[in-house]
């Protein structure tokens, strides 16, 4: 079968990664993919790989991506990025929190207490942040499903750009809650009343600014692009998340900033909370 549509793409890789538990390698989505890569993308992707090449990924048995090839080619470089960016940004905007988030990757048996709570390798959620080790820990089960997913190539660079900026976001969302914890702590702000969704809110917005703002050069920034793995993997510590509708919008806020206007960026960390959560922003003292 044969498939052209780049929505009968997304469609293939959700449906791999969904059922991520057992099933190893499918060569049918693999070609699927191959197929519909040349044919149904407007241009040819940049390609950071250096081994020119741009179609046969055949190599017989399917495109699979090993675990350690997700983390070093593609979650440590975005970690890096992420917090060069934010130390950055918060500086200009004064903000007097370090952001400095260790990235903790899972495997085999491996298990992370998080406050009580027990985070395994096995675990199927993406990135999740933390806050009582201020720690974003990473399960092999994830990178495993992301390496399933054909998203990337055997190098590790992107075959499908909106699930890099995909992947980038459940990242860069994390990150979010990251900042947040520490202006809340920093402040001594009491949260207790401010409704969940206005944290995921400005979570999201924070990541748009990231989005905006790392050297990455994401090929595809729609904002329904940016939360195209969030019904894959989910949240491991969500709150009640405000409406697809309403994460689009406070992504499109942070999206909207320009790369060289650093200032513009770094004002938006105030605009996040001001525009996205009000309650938020009158806890923490932003106005
Ligand atoms: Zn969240």
């Amino acid at each position: 079968m044969r498939r052209h549509s780049s929505l009968a793409l997304v469609a293939g890789v959700v449906l791999l990664a969904g059922c991520g538990g057992g099933t190893a390698g499918q060569p049918a989505v693999a070609t699927s993919v191959a197929a519909a890569g040349p044919s149904s993308s407007p241009a040819d992707p940049p390609s950071g790989s250096g081994s020119g090449d741009a179609g046969p990924k055949d190599g017989g048995g399917g495109v699979m991506v090993d675990a350690s090839v997700v983390e070093r080619s593609a979650l440590r470089p975005m970690q890096v990025e992420t917090d060069d960016f934010w130390e950055e940004i918060l500086g200009i905007a004064q903000v007097p929190v370090t952001v400095s988030a260790p990235l903790e990757f899972l495997v085999g048996a491996e298990t992370f207490d998080c406050g009580g709570v027990e985070l395994s390798a096995t675990d199927q959620y993406g990135p999740t942040y933390c806050a009582p080790e201020d720690t974003i820990v990473v399960s092999e089960t994830f990178m495993t499903s992301m390496g399933e997913s054909a998203a990337l190539r055997t190098d590790g660079t992107f075959a499908d750009q909106s699930a890099e900026v995909g992947l980038y976001f459940l990242l860069a969302h994390q990150w979010g809650h990251n900042i947040l914890e520490e202006m809340i702590a920093d402040r001594k702000a009491d949260v207790t009343l401010v409704p969940s969704n206005q944290i995921e809110a400005t979570a999201d917005c924070f990541a748009g600014l990231a989005i905006a703002g790392v050297p990455r050069v994401f090929a595809d920034k729609d904002p329904a692009a940016v939360l195209s793995l969030v019904p894959i993997y989910g949240e491991r510590f969500s709150g009640i998340a405000p409406s697809p509708v309403t994460r689009q919008k406070a992504i499109a806020l942070g999206l909207a900033k320009s790369y060289d206007d650093r200032a513009a960026l770094a004002a938006g960390v105030g605009e996040c909370l001001t525009e996205q959560a009000p309650a938020l922003a009158n806890a923490l003292g932003v106005r």
